[in-house]
This record gives C-alpha cells, sequence and structure tokens, in this order.
C-alpha cells in the first residue's frame, strides 16, 4: 500500500512529510520527526455505525449579549424553546450504551446559539438525567459548557461546581473586547467577564478562553497573549471571525491572512514561552481531523426543538429552514431518539468529501477546510477559495515538529516567505 508524501522545499532546506505514519524527514540532516498524535486516522462513520460518545445541547436562542459578529442573527425571530429535558433519558441512555461499549466516559456539552447559563435549572435538570444514565453503566459523565460570561456571581459559583470543563469567550483588553460583544443595551461587558474568568479559573479542571479575531485586532495577539497571562489564564484558542448563513457579517471585519498569521505564530511562540497553550482549531496537527459537522467528532448535538442537527450552525428547525441539516429528534411521546437513517446517510457521504482544492492538499488530514463559511451542504465544492490562514499555519506546523524555528526575518515577510515554499506530492516505496 502507498501512503502520501510530500517534499516541502523552501531557500533554506526540504521536509519529506508523510502523514499517515506521522513522520517528517529533514532531507538535508536525515533526522527524522514523529507528530505525537492523539488517536488514529478516523474512519468516517456510516450511517448504521454513528454511535456517538458525546451529547451536545442547545438548550435554548435566548442570549443576554448582542455581539455585533454572532453568527446566529436570524435567531432572533425565532419564537423561545427551550429544551425538551422531559423527553431526554432515551438519548440519553443510547449515549450513554455507546460510551460504556467503547469504555469512554460520556462528554455533555452546553452551547451553539444562546448562553446556556441563563438557564440553569434547566442544565441541572438535563445533568441529573445523564447522571443517573452514567452511574447506571458505570462510566464517567464530564460535562462542558461554554459561556458568555456575563452572569451574575451567584450562577458563576454553581457553574464551577457543576462542569469539569468551560470555555469563556473573552477577546481580550476592555478596548478590544468591548467593540464586539456588548449587552443588548450597548453596555461594555469586559469588567464582568473577567471576574468571572477570575472565579472560575483556578476551579474548574479544563478551562480555556477562546477569542475572537478580527481585523481590528489581528496585529495585537501577542498583546492579548500577554493581557491573558497577567490574568493568569493559560489556555487560549484563536478563532478568525467567520460569515454567518446570512452574510451579513461586515466583511471588512475580517482580518487579512498575513495579518494573521504573522501576529498568530508570535503570539503562538510568546505564550509558549510564558508556559500557555496557544490553540487555532482549523488547523491542528496534534489531530487528525476534518470540518467541524459535529457528526464528525462523535457528536449528537440536538435543537431546542429536539432535533438532531448536522451542523453547529443549524441550531433550530422551527419552520424547517434548516432541514437539510437534521437526522432526526427526540419524540417528546416515547422518549426515544428517532434517527432518519437515510438523512444520516446521505449527510455523511455528502459531508465527508472534501471541496476540490483541498483534495490534494497536504494539509487535508488536519484542516477544517473552510468550514463553516465553506460548506458541501450548500456548495458543489469545486470553487476556489482563500484558506491561506490553515494552508500557512498547518506549514508552519510541520515546521515546528521538525524542529525548525521560523525565523524572525520569515515572519516578518510571512506572505512571501509562505508563497515562496513548493510543496510537491509523491508516493513514496
Ligand atoms: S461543513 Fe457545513 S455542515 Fe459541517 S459544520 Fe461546517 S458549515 Fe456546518
Ligand atoms: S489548507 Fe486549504 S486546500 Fe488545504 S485542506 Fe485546508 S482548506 Fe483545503
Amino acid at each position: 500500500m502507498h501512503e502520501p508524501a510530500f517534499h516541502i522545499t523552501w531557500r533554506e532546506g526540504e521536509l519529506l512529510y508523510q502523514p499517515l505514519t506521522n513522520r517528517i524527514t529533514n532531507q538535508q540532516t536525515g533526522e527524522v520527526h514523529s507528530v505525537i498524535r492523539q488517536q488514529k486516522y478516523p474512519v468516517i462513520q456510516k450511517a448504521a455505525h454513528y454511535e456517538p460518545f458525546c451529547l451536545t445541547v442547545f438548550l435554548s436562542h435566548l442570549c443576554n449579549l448582542n455581539c455585533s459578529y454572532c453568527y446566529t442573527g436570524e435567531n432572533k425571530h425565532v419564537p423561545l424553546t427551550t429544551f425538551p429535558t422531559a423527553a431526554l433519558p432515551g438519548t440519553a441512555e443510547w449515549i450513554a450504551g455507546s460510551c460504556a461499549k467503547r469504555s469512554m466516559p460520556f462528554i455533555l456539552g452546553f452551547h451553539g446559539g444562546n448562553e446556556p447559563l441563563l438557564f440553569p435549572a434547566l442544565i441541572d435538570e438535563v445533568l441529573t438525567i445523564c447522571k443517573a444514565t452514567a452511574d447506571e453503566k458505570q462510566i464517567e459523565l464530564l460535562p462542558y459548557c461554554t459561556t458568555n460570561g456575563v452572569l451574575d456571581r451567584e450562577t458563576v459559583i454553581w457553574a464551577r461546581d457543576h462542569f469539569h470543563g468551560m470555555t469563556l469567550s473573552w477577546d481580550g483588553a476592555a478596548d478590544i473586547h468591548d467593540t464586539h460583544r456588548t449587552k443588548k443595551s450597548g453596555t461594555a461587558t469586559s469588567d464582568i467577564v473577567q471576574q468571572t474568568a477570575d472565579m472560575l479559573k483556578d476551579h474548574v479542571p479544563r478551562f480555556k478562553v477562546r477569542a475572537t479575531v478580527t481585523s481590528r485586532s489581528a496585529s495585537r495577539l501577542p498583546e492579548i497573549v500577554e493581557f491573558f497571562h497577567r490574568q493568569q489564564i493559560r489556555n487560549i484558542e484563536f478563532y478568525p471571525v467567520y460569515q454567518d448563513l446570512k452574510g451579513s457579517l461586515d466583511f471588512n471585519l475580517k482580518p487579512d491572512p498575513g495579518d494573521f498569521v504573522r501576529h498568530f505564530l508570535a503570539a503562538r511562540k510568546l505564550g509558549r514561552s510564558l508556559g500557555m497553550s496557544i490553540g487555532f482549531a482549523a488547523s491542528r496537527m496534534e489531530h487528525f481531523h476534518h470540518t467541524f459537522c459535529p457528526i464528525f467528532q462523535e457528536n449528537l448535538t440536538v435543537t431546542p426543538d429536539g432535533c438532531f442537527t448536522a451542523c453547529f450552525l443549524a441550531t433550530h428547525n422551527e419552520n424547517d429552514e434548516f432541514a437539510r441539516c437534521m437526522f432526526g429528534s427526540i419524540d417528546t411521546a416515547t422518549k426515544e431518539p428517532q434517527f432518519d437513517r437515510d438523512s444520516l446517510g446521505s449527510l455523511l457521504s455528502i459531508l465527508a468529501k472534501s471541496p476540490e482544492q483541498c483534495q490534494s492538499c497536504f494539509n487535508r488530514w488536519h484542516c477544517a477546510k473552510g468550514c463553516p463559511e465553506i460548506c458541501l451542504l450548500r456548495s458543489s465544492g469545486q470553487e476556489q477559495f482563500d484558506c491561506r490562514m490553515a494552508k500557512w499555519i498547518g506549514l508552519a506546523n510541520i515546521f515546528e515538529a521538525a524542529g525548525l524555528e521560523i525565523t524572525d526575518h520569515q515572519m516578518q515577510y510571512c506572505e512571501e516567505f509562505f508563497e515562496s515554499i513548493n510543496i510537491r506530492e509523491r508516493t513514496a516505496e
């Protein structure tokens, strides 16, 4: 059997990159480097074998903020529905059964198109049901939650006692954060987010900050890392702002790829020197990954109206608007999950493919392939799109895994440097 291998050549050197066997060979020195991977290359599941070990619940469409770059603008017009908790036991049992079969913990998440912690009582009901089911199967329940952090003190204390992991949306110092993340009244939120972080950071075992990056903040990424270091935050995920399904994001907010990559790499280097972990989810070398579709993360994601969604952007199906993304629902009468296996099979077969430009790319095992802006449910995948951020960070990850440092000069002219790298696929013997 042949495995893919890529010659990566630039002015000063040459690497041979073999992604499936985790090998990078420095062709000049002969040194071989291995990439530490957290799992084997995943087989994309067939509908009949879809057995997720994670359950993600979108509790409602309600949020207390009015962030100017939010991807769920249209949810403001959706009636307020809250998750059908009473009908959850059958679905929870099915997930717990799948976890027990694989000797894995039951991962339960709350996020998606709302602020989950506006409903602690509802979360408590879901936790109680899932914990009882996990206990019955003798597996661990690990609950996670994302939050905007604009919460009262009592709720934060409650949350830190209930979650194994929390992700806080926080973009940096006040002048950066408050530009986009305001209350509906327009009031700034950074002070209260900082108080929330102070209460969570040393109590929640897996605590992380997710910072959205715009054209205004891209050049300030190292400064943002310093800010978070002063706040004693150790784990940060940067993500450039993306377009929503209606195309309502101001195009000028999108960061320039060169600007983002140059400052992201500088911020990552600085963060590591300070003992921090700095991530970019769209191109991760430590995982084999595809798009952000929950179905490929072995995650059953359920909307407030009880539908099973294949897409994290499709947070409801109140008026059949997202019927294309749905593959079943919780039956409120029988309290059992009802899968539409034909829809699931069709979604898996469409979404498992890659856009045309990704099909021969060196980075295709470690890239989100343009998701969510590029999606094979919405396009043929034949159009060209700009993926320089993912490609260049993918290359930087390979350099780093091979023990090569990108020099200050290369960083300064990072567009020219990355564009000058020649990548050629060959079949290894
Ligand atoms: S690839 Fe499409 S369906 Fe999957 S998460 Fe991205 S936008 Fe959603
Ligand atoms: S770097 Fe670009 S071409 Fe390569 S897999 Fe990612 S999106 Fe596709």
